[in-house]
């Protein structure tokens, strides 16, 4: 599905990431591990338009997309989760969920005077499937609370849930359970697990925490010093001697 083919990202002289060659097939969870400083949150931020690549390209489904900026990538599916940005954390989660679509005929004066009843429509569509996506995610009891109020690993799920509210194909988590607790990164976990059997969501996520990529990732993909260093099950990564060898080296 995303073909990352020999990305380089150069800031200055420094070689973040160095000739990275990746696949991220269609319908996997692909996850991505490696030490501190490996280039992993760039190489994320080329894949979704936040960052130009010095060289290299990337294809999502055969077409070219390097260099697409966030918003054309979005309309391909293609998702990082949205950070619940400082402006939205006095709205409540349930508003928060209603804003992400884009397209909405509400947004032109024009529209807001002639076609009153359509509005209507969409703005109780977009309740109903925020209402679906707080079920799912299993935090419906949450849907008035200020978003700006929920601990570190409800804003999480929140972020997942905004992914939820647009017809995503791959999205791209990074460091979803950081700071998280267990039981939240349980739940964090039982949703990807499900977006993807249920919806058909391909995933790539940048993780910590081993046993979470073990339960969750095939392939398990190793950068260190921005290349690929290895690739395959969460097993055969952890008897690896390079991979080893790149994480007690730092
Ligand atoms: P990881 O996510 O694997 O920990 P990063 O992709 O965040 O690694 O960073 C890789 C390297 O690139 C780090 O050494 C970091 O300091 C450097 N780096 C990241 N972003 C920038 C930037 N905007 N300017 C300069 N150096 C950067
Ligand atoms: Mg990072």
């Amino acid at each position: 599905m995303i073909a990352v083919r020999d990305v380089h990202k150069h800031f200055g002289g420094f070689r973040a990431v160095d000739g990275a060659t990746l696949e991220i097939r269609d319908g996997s969870i692909t996850g991505l591990i490696g030490p501190n400083g490996a280039g992993k949150s760039t190489l994320f931020n080329v894949i979704a338009g936040v960052l130009k690549p010095t060289s290299g390209t990337v294809t999502m489904d055969g077409e070219d997309i390097t260099g697409l900026p966030p918003h054309e990538l979005f309309h391909k599916g293609l998702l990082r989760t949205f950070q619940i940005a400082h402006e939205f954390s006095s709205m409540t989660v349930r508003e928060n969920l209603m804003m992400v679509p884009s397209g909405q005929t509400g947004e032109t004066l024009w529209n807001t005077w002639f076609h009153r009843r359509r509005i209507a429509e969409e703005e109780r569509a977009l309740l109903k499937k925020a209402d679906e996506v707080l079920e799912f995610l299993t935090i419906d009891h949450l849907k008035d609370e200020k978003a700006g109020n929920l601990s570190g690993g409800q804003k999480k799920l929140l972020e997942l849930g905004r992914t939820m509210m647009v017809d995503a194909k791959v999205v791209f988590l990074d460091e979803v359970g950081a700071g998280v607790n267990r039981t939240l990164l349980n739940t964090i976990g039982d949703a990807i697990v499900r977006l993807n059997k249920e919806r058909g969501y391909t995933f790539c996520l940048i993780e910590h925490d081993m046993d979470f990529i073990a339960r969750l990732c095939d392939p398990v993909i190793v950068m260190a010093e921005g290349k690929v260093l290895a690739q395959g099950s969460a097993d055969h990564i952890m008897e690896n001697e390079q991979v080893i060898e790149a994480y007690l080296g730092t």
